[in-house]
């Protein structure tokens, strides 16, 4: 296996903000409609209603938005990371289209399978460490052109999931995701945790999110 991830960012530079928080958004399910045939391309890229009004709302709020997604399709070989390039790109153009402070500044990419057994597959943090390391710190490794990075070491921390739940990084941190493995991987790594069921969606849990005495959704590892 190949530790390896697929990076993506807007063609504008990254702009290092340490003392913001970051909202840690699952894509498939959270800002697009998810299918259990995948997204395959960007025509199958469909936003969900009210998705970008509430990422504009998170970065007017002060939030660094940085999207973690596993993506086993360039694994099973079905596209690569080109073809994800092209989702994405596609993806920012409509919430900028729809709303123009719906900007996302970081995209991080597990490609594995779960059968792979890699680190940087949710419910591992390892993603959100790193994404917080490039959005924080910045990151000399941080490539312009979209590419495989090799992930390093130092960000893999395997979750202990009989620890208590870490320190997070920033206290307003939050991971939203529609599934358990997000909320496993905002666990991870501290995050407040909120999780799309049903009945709701981003635009609906944006409230909570900027309630700074929200302290997100209860997780049981
Ligand atoms: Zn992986």
């Amino acid at each position: 296996m190949s530790e390896a991830f697929y990076q993506f960012h807007p063609s504008k530079p990254l702009q290092v903000q340490d003392d913001a928080p970051i909202a840690f958004l699952d894509r498939d399910g959270v800002i697009n409609i998810g299918y259990s045939t995948y997204v395959n391309s960007p025509s199958e890229m469909n936003l969900i209603e009210g998705a970008a009004h509430a990422i504009a709302r998170l970065k007017i709020a002060g939030y660094t938005i940085c999207i973690i997604t596993n993506q086993s399709p360039i694994e099973r070989k079905l596209w690569d990371h080109h073809t994800l390039a092209e989702i994405h790109e596609h993806m920012i153009e409509q919430l900028e289209y729809i709303n123009p402070d719906a900007q996302i500044d970081l995209i991080l990419a597990c490609p594995h399978k779960f059968s792979t057994s890699c680190r940087c597959r949710k419910p591992e943090s390892t993603l959100l460490r790193f994404g917080a390391s490039i959005l924080r710190e910045g990151s000399p490794r941080l490539s312009k052109k979209y590419g495989m990075t090799t992930l390093h070491l130092p960000y893999f921390v395997e979750t202990n999931w009989f620890n208590a739940k870490p320190i997070p990084d920033h206290p307003l941190d939050v991971m939203v995701g529609d599934r358990r493995t997000d909320e496993g991987a905002g666990w991870g790594f501290g995050t407040r945790i909120f999780r799309i069921r049903n009945d709701s969606n981003l635009k609906k849990i944006i409230p909570r999110i900027l309630d700074a005495n929200d302290e997100g959704d209860d997780f049981y590892p």
